[in-house]
């Protein structure tokens, strides 16, 4: 099985440069849309024909592992990550406990130190690898909301700008804030969050009786990959005795390069960061980082009460020489699979001098795009880079239009551009951040967009 597995992803991976953008014609697919359906049966299947559908199923729809891959925030998923997941699951240690598998959560624990002391923090941070991005939110939101409120917290309140992520409402939502306590705060024209309305609705909502408690930095927006100013809004936090969070799910990892730790400065900062290594490092989804200043603070709000889990009781051995962290007591999840293997292999395999090349070179080719773009003047293209997205709109063109030149664009099958709405305009992004996007891809790319750049 896993020869034959192997076999079909080497033809993927191989396939990758020729495969089409997107494939997501279902309409002659009727067939294999009810097989991909069916419940299991009684008996056995034959694992070839299995494979076989597997491999029908994996054709439909954005080929998000391609060069091509422009839209939302792509990262590729790289090999090695597949291959740490694989081995994980084959010898299905449990991690979440470290009396279970000390030395595959040392493994772990070593991934989360790493990216704690790469933001400078103190002895005493601490992190977890989640989901994604948004689990990490999550988690943000309920270490400071026990770290700061009382335990009727109703009147604890949140601010995000404009661009925020949807995923930090969503989760101050299900940490039980009414919507109205997450305020939104207005972004200047360069899209970053105005430090100084913001501060007006802090002490306005002050005065009025709530509880400012949470800010969030937008350390790479996902719109447009801009960031903030972040050594202000850790000034603003200061002053008013509030938890800054960075949310760096798109930008963080850009930390390792030097230009990236110019735009980012000051998100030393925070108290908290979101990290997404399934965008930053490349991996394959599934993989999200928090990283905390005081891991006593992840630790008060997610850990467990021994009394409430005397099952688990045998696990909480004394390992002697060291301490090594239970991952359980950082957050929601207890059973869960090994996920410091797919980060851990890859950064161990190829060294972080080649992330750090191939996110110097999405930096690259990011500014390069950008000056094509901003050349033409059937388009505009408002906003610089940042980070690695580029967005733009045809000049003079109304959403229609944009949506026909975005339906155009795509229709060529050799890469796929997403779009969003800023200021209430229908906008075209490119965001470059696959390991497998190169420059032939974007000159492609370019070509692509400037031949339809019509109304
Ligand atoms: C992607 C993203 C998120 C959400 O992360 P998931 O991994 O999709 O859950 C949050 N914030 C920002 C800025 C993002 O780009």
């Amino acid at each position: 099985m896993a020869r034959a597995a192997t076999d079909y992803l080497m033809d993927f991976v191989a396939g990758l440069p020729d495969a089409p953008a997107s494939d997501l014609d279902l309409g002659s697919s009727d067939r294999l849309l009810a097989a991909l359906h069916r419940p299991p049966p009684d008996g056995p299947t034959e694992f070839a024909a299995l494979l076989e559908l597997v491999r029908a199923a994996a054709a439909k729809g954005l080929e998000t592992a391609g060069p091509g891959y422009l839209a939302y925030i792509p990262g590729g998923g790289l090999f090695a990550s597949a291959v740490g997941d694989y081995i994980a699951r084959g010898t299905n240690r449990f991690v979440n406990l470290a009396g279970a598998a000390p030395a595959f959560a040392q493994l772990e624990a070593g991934i989360v130190r790493w990216l704690c002391d790469l933001f400078e923090f103190p002895p005493e941070a601490m992190g977890l690898l989640t989901s994604g991005g948004s689990m990490a939110n999550f988690s943000a939101i309920v270490s400071a909301r026990t770290a700061l409120l009382p335990r009727d917290f109703l009147a604890g309140t949140l601010y995000v700008s404009e661009q925020s992520h949807g995923s930090v409402a969503k989760s101050a939502r299900l940490a039980g804030f009414p919507p109205e306590r997450v305020r939104v705060a207005p972004c200047t024209a360069d899209l970053r969050v105005d430090v100084n309305a913001l501060e007006t609705m802090v002490v306005t909502d002050r005065s009025n009786g709530l509880q400012p408690f949470f800010v969030v930095a937008n350390a790479g927006t996902t719109n447009t990959g801009t960031v903030d100013p972040i050594p202000a809004l850790a000034d603003l936090a200061r002053r008013h005795g509030l938890w800054l969070h960075a949310d760096a799910a798109y930008g963080g990892f850009f930390w390792l390069t030097e230009r990236g730790r110019a735009r980012l400065a000051g998100i030393q900062a925070a108290e908290s960061i979101t990290l997404d290594p399934h965008k930053g490092l490349f991996l394959p989804y599934g993989t999200g980082a928090l990283v905390a200043r005081d891991g006593a603070q992840l630790r008060a709000a997610h850990s467990d009460d021994p009394a409430a889990s005397h099952y688990l009781q045998d696990l909480e051995i004394d390992l002697g020489v060291t301490t090594i962290p239970n991952f359980a007591d950082h957050g929601p999840e207890l059973s869960r699979g090994f996920r410091g293997l797919g980060v851990w292999l890859p950064l161990h395999l190829h060294g972080l001098g080649a992330f750090r090349a191939a996110l110097d070179e999405k930096l690259d080719l990011a500014a390069q795009a950008h000056r094509a773009l901003a050349a033409d003047p059937r388009l505009e293209v408002p906003w610089e880079p940042d980070l690695s997205t580029v967005a733009f709109r045809l000049a003079g063109g109304d959403d229609d239009d944009n949506r026909r030149f975005l339906r155009r664009i795509n229709d060529s099958r050799r890469i796929r551009l997403s779009s969003t709405d800023i200021g209430g305009r229908f906008t075209l992004r490119m965001s470059i951040l696959s390991f497998r996007t190169h420059a032939d891809r974007v000159a492609e790319a370019l070509d692509i967009i400037l031949d339809r750049a019509h109304h």
